[in-house]
């Protein structure tokens, strides 16, 4: 689907309760209200999101979360949680740990939670009724064998000369490969289909390997391990799911997933596929994802430059701009790219309506205000959020000294530029209007003080004689400031598509050399003070930051969320006038 159009439909602005037509709908949710109109599984919808505990969830799963969950959650079904345990080399608790967090963070319980590890018994008893069905045989054959004896897209496979064993015999070898008798990769179970299929993963796809690992769920209990296409559709059978919702790479694998519950004869689960969310300048693949984490490249899978859950979690989006942005872009059958833009803007729409604002100044001028009274201290009052009336003003302290962006001060400003400036008059936010008179300087020659004057007439930032200004800049009064660190994130790679690299190059040759950048003292407007950690504000004029976990009394840290300036906007406006709607 493409952003422009996708933009106009958010599958969240329907609730649960509305009616199905008041949804936006796609063919997974259109071929889950015909089964239920032709009662195919008995009115039943039951779902699963089947993540692989080998990494941090990141905004790709995110879609799919959405998708099941709310499947389910529209039509009276139900969503399991399965890990997809069956590599325990890769696997880990840590990983099991932060992907229930986070599915949790999203704002979605699941109903069964279950890991096919639960089924591994039922998995090799049922491997034994293929084997007595001569469905399925022990192969010697290794790996790389078998890799060519399975033929190509225009050249049929061959048999393997093992592929006749008696059934007595694969018993007897599966048996002993359970037992632990051989070694790693010596021996593999195949399902018995059809070597001169058209589809290369039916051509006696490899059902378990030897495998001798700890799991980090049965530990030394096997020694080996059921192949994905072995487990899967198993494991949705066991689980009854009648929606089983992957990734488009998998359409190929639906004949063998089809073809093991036909063999079985056990529920009929099915499997149907969509598009895999791409966003450019971000890569969503959990090994490149933990090799950054691996080369350090990254503070961990919780850096907010990261795509994961935890990553963005701590960089300030909500949930709820996740949300929005996975029911926007719908499901489709082809792989695209979306915008990161996109995203960004989702996150913008739903802070803007949230955050509270607040001033900050990122990098402080000293501005005295010659005229305004030695120790006075006004309070001012602060609009907290303009679109929200319920969240009520604050009062903001203002005094002689206070501290401007160095970017709203030009000595010789050029053309067009209404911020302050000498002779120029403008707006304080929520305070005076004040005027530059002069500058002091360094020894380099650079501005570090701005001498102005105020009109006291002015308080609140409207002139009793209606005289206009052309700019309004925040601020922050020097006396009471609150020190602070804030960090402003560009994206992780250079290149929209970050797996694109010259020969002999690895993606992380990709990864932007200036995608932090810390500002050490920032200045911070007193209400700050106590902010918990992942409170999220508008800092007017600035963007949207949150407070990082790495705050410390006195010590404020803050992550830049998303700036200010929405891009998608733009993106959007020229994609509809290029569409011409
Ligand atoms: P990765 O390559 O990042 O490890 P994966 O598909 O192997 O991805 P799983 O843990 O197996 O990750 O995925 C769990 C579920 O999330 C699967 O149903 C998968 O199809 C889905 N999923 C993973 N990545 C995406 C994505 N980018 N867009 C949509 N769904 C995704
Ligand atoms: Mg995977």
């Amino acid at each position: 689907m493409s952003p422009a159009n996708s933009s106009s439909s958010n599958s969240n602005d329907a609730g649960a309760n509305s009616p199905p037509e008041s949804r936006p709908s796609n063919f997974i949710r259109d071929q889950v209200i015909k089964d239920l109109e032709t009662g195919k599984y008995d009115g039943q919808v039951q779902t699963r999101f089947p993540p692989e505990p080998n990494g941090y969830l990141h905004i790709g799963h995110a879609k799919s979360i959405c998708l099941n969950f709310g499947l389910a959650d529209e039509f009276g079904g139900k969503t399991n949680l399965r890990f997809d345990d069956t590599n325990p080399e890769k696997e880990e608790q840590e990983y099991v740990d932060s992907i229930m967090k986070d599915v949790r963070w999203l704002g979605f319980q699941w109903d069964g939670l279950s890991y096919a590890s639960d089924y591994f018994d039922r998995l090799y008893e049922w491997a034994i009724k293929l084997i007595n069905d001569g469905k399925a045989y022990v192969d010697d054959l290794s790996a790389e064998e078998i890799r060519k004896y399975r033929g190509t897209l225009t050249e049929p496979g061959k048999d393997s000369p093992h592929r006749n064993r008696s059934k007595e015999e694969n018993l007897d070898i599966f048996e002993r490969m359970r037992k632990g008798e051989f070694p790693d990769g010596s021996r593999v179970l195949r399902a018995k289909i059809d070597m001169a299929s058209p589809n290369l993963n039916m051509r006696d796809p490899v059902m378990y390997r030897i495998l001798h690992a700890e799991h980090h769920r049965t530990g030394g209990n096997w020694c080996i391990y059921p192949m994905y296409d072995y487990a899967h559709g198993q494991s949705d059978s066991i689980e009854r799911v009648t929606h089983s919702i992957c990734t488009l790479e998998f359409e190929d694998h639906r004949p063998l997933y089809n073809w093991f519950i036909q063999q079985l004869g056990i529920f009929p689960s099915q499997q149907m596929e969509f598009d895999r969310l791409a966003l450019t300048y971000t890569l969503l693949s959990k090994r490149k994802l933990l090799t950054l984490v691996q080369e350090k490249r990254v503070t961990g899978w919780d850096d907010p430059r990261m795509p994961t859950l935890s990553g963005i979690r701590r960089r300030g989006y909500t949930p709820e701009a996740i949300r929005n942005f996975c029911g926007a872009i719908g499901v489709s059958k082809t792989n695209g790219t979306l915008e990161l833009a996109m995203l960004e803007h989702f996150v913008r729409e739903d802070l803007n309506k949230r955050a509270p604002r607040v001033m900050a100044v990122l990098r402080p001028l000293k501005v005295v205000i010659d005229n305004y009274p030695e120790g006075q201290v006004d309070e001012v009052d602060a609009i907290n959020n303009p679109e929200d009336e319920s969240a009520g003003k604050r009062q903001v302290p203002f005094s002689k000294i206070l501290y401007i962006e160095q970017d709203d001060f030009r000595e010789d400003p050029p053309k067009q530029y209404y911020r302050l400036s000498p002779g120029r008059e403008v707006r304080l936010r929520y305070g005076y209007f004040i005027t530059a008179r002069s500058v002091e300087k360094n020894d380099r020659g650079e501005v570090v003080e701005v001498h102005c004057t105020y009109d006291a007439a002015t308080r609140g930032g409207n002139a009793p004689d209606g005289r206009k200004v052309k700019s309004t800049i925040h601020w922050v009064s020097a006396a009471h400031a609150l020190d602070a660190e804030v960090r402003i994130y560009d994206t992780l790679f250079t290149k929209e598509d970050p797996n694109q690299v010259e020969e002999g190059q690895e993606f992380t040759a990709n990864l932007n050399p200036i995608s932090l950048e810390v500002i050490a003292q920032a200045k911070l407007e007193p209400s700050l003070a106590n902010a918990p950690i992942e409170a999220r504000y508008q800092f007017e004029r600035l963007g949207y930051f949150c407070v990082d976990p790495d705050s410390r009394p006195g010590r404020l840290v803050f992550n830049r969320t998303v700036a200010l300036k929405d891009t998608w906007a733009k993106v959007e406006k020229k994609i509809e006038k290029k569409s011409g709607s």
